[in-house]
């Protein structure tokens, strides 16, 4: 019986290693297929068009608004962030368990259009390790750390309209990589996955 791919949504605010993380886990399973989303804010050191976003514009994000070219956007940050619909759809259909990683309110678009989607949050361990995870990134001035730290309470908040919760332990994000390939493998087990299955049991 084939399946039809999973879409996975995986949250954490910054800090939260959730970029590290997903890279081991692609690394561990080259069958995932990471949605690469559309943004108008501009690429930074080392990003590459068409491999962590597409960088557009402001006016082609807004066509793709009005011609529904995205399944869920937001605005974060003074910049536009959206899913495209040519990332997952079709992907799902071919079989391929799609993941997107985005903030929560996309993420509570995604569970309203897609009920079968499964969503994960990853979260640091306490608010300490939080801190001095923003610390250690150097690049920032106190005033973007409050704000990160302050987006960052925001957005755990939201935890228990998630699914599936990842506490990413320093030292252990191959631990955490092997968590979220195991939810995605439990996941294709669910009853309500299989709807077929009872059928050609119960017809016979
Ligand atoms: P960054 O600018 O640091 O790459 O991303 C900022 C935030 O936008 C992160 O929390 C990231 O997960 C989120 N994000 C990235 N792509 C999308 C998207 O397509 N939709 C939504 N809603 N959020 C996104």
């Amino acid at each position: 019986m084939a399946q039809k791919g999973i879409l996975i949504v995986v949250s954490g605010p910054s800090g939260s290693g959730k970029g590290t993380v997903l890279s081991k886990a692609f690394e561990l399973d080259d069958s995932l297929y990471f949605s690469v989303s559309a943004t108008t804010r501009p690429p930074r050191e080392g990003e590459t068009d068409g491999v962590n976003y597409h960088f557009v514009s402001r006016e082609i994000f807004e066509q793709y608004i009005e011609k529904g070219a995205v399944v869920e956007h937001t605005y974060y940050s003074e910049n536009y962030y959206g899913t495209l619909v040519s990332e997952t759809a079709g992907k799902c259909e071919e079989g391929r368990d799609v993941i997107l990683e985005i903030e929560v309110d996309g993420a509570m678009q995604i569970k309203k259009k897609f009920p079968d989607s499964v969503l994960v949050m990853m979260v640091p361990p306490d608010y300490k390790t939080l801190e001095s995870r923003l610390r250690l990134r150097g690049t920032n001035t106190e005033d973007d750390i409050r704000r990160r730290l302050d987006r960052a309470l925001e957005e755990l908040k939201f935890y228990d309209k998630y699914d599936y919760l990842i506490v990413n332990r320093d030292g252990e994000i191959d631990s955490a990589a092997k968590k979220l390939i195991s939810i995605i493998s439990s996941e294709h087990s669910r009853v309500s996955r299989e709807p077929e299955f009872p059928e050609q049991f119960l017809n016979q």
